[in-house]
């Protein structure tokens, strides 16, 4: 069968089990043999009534699963709707609401947002590549819209005008490559000028707006700035990039989301981010594959309240991607 294009055929092929478990060995075990993921051991049988195998390893009769060590432990979802639910998670522009996505796949929206929710975490980019060349560094604010939030909430939340009650999100573009976003407690110096050092290589061009918190980065950068409150476009000089990005996030939060926790905010960031980075030269099919990949290794504990993550177990070639 031939790698699907579309949702619809997608949606087919992982429909049979066999093709999910060939896709799924393929990915985790490039090299062709099966390894149980806790001890490493390849002395492992298929048992096709349980789809599972049995480690004959050091930890004797052992079973695992396709599922093991990746964000689907423990979770008895099936794969196919894993993957269909991955499929639009990251293929959907606007990305997918668990309404959407229950009504589309047929499951409960509780169950639908945990799969959302575990795959945005997926989409996590951990590569710590610096961004270099023409970069842009600029922040935004991000709120819930008031009239959609619960009452107690909105007591909570509403607490004033402006800023108040919005997370403050920066965001680094390097023009004609990735962004990167993160939630930060403030507009601060200090808070600013980290992520900054940390996400942007030394010597590199860095536009940003006329804000003090950007003071004094010239040492290492060609630091270039534009006043917003005169003009938005001097020559090279400009942040439309991330302008631009920000108004695509803020779209895709109010229109699909609705409204987002500030706590949830990252993970937003993060699906969304996954999109935008790996939005050239790759097809449906490839986009969804490396996001896959990705699944790999990282899993998501609902019993502490989705507070917490723990990489799965003991599992040494299973790695962060
Ligand atoms: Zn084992």
């Amino acid at each position: 069968m031939e790698a699907p294009k579309t949702l619809q055929q997608a949606i087919q092929y992982f429909s049979d089990f066999d093709t999910c478990k060939d896709f799924l060995v393929a990915l985790r075990w490039p090299e062709g043999v099966v390894k149980c993921p806790r001890c490493g051991s390849d002395k492992v049988i298929w048992i096709e009534k349980a789809r599972t195998w049995k480690c004959y390893g050091k930890h004797d009769h052992a079973k695992f699963s396709l599922k093991t060590g990746t964000i689907m432990e423990d979770s008895p979802i099936g794969l196919d709707k894993w993957l269909a639910a991955l499929w639009l998670v990251v293929n959907c522009k606007n990305g997918i609401s668990s309404c959407e996505m229950a009504r589309d796949m047929g499951i409960t929206q509780k169950t639908a947002w945990f799969l959302n929710h575990s795959i945005r975490m997926a989409l996590h980019d951990g590569s710590i590549e610096k961004a270099s060349g023409h970069v842009e560094a600029d922040e935004t604010f991000i709120g819930g819209k008031a009239r959609n939030m619960h009452i107690a909430q909105r007591k909570r939340r509403i607490t004033g005008t402006g800023t108040k009650d919005k997370t403050a999100v920066m965001g680094i573009l390097e023009r004609g490559g990735k962004v990167r976003t993160s939630v930060v407690s403030d507009r601060k110096k200090k808070t600013l000028q980290a992520e900054v050092h940390k996400h942007v290589e030394a010597g590199s061009a860095l536009y940003t707006d006329f804000l003090l918190s950007y003071e004094g980065l010239e040492g290492k950068y060609a630091h270039k700035v534009v006043d917003h409150a005169v003009e938005y476009v001097n020559g090279n000089v400009h942040t439309n990039g991330l302008e631009n990005y920000w108004a695509l996030l803020k779209r895709t939060i109010s229109g699909t989301y609705v409204s987002v926790e500030p706590f949830h905010l990252f993970r937003y960031l993060d699906e969304q981010s996954y999109r935008y980075n790996n939005r050239k030269d790759m097809d449906d099919f490839n986009r969804f594959k490396l996001a896959a990949a990705q699944m790999v290794g990282k899993r998501l504990d609902l019993e502490r309240g989705h507070r917490q993550e723990s990489r799965a177990g003991n599992v040494p070639f299973l790695r962060e991607n």
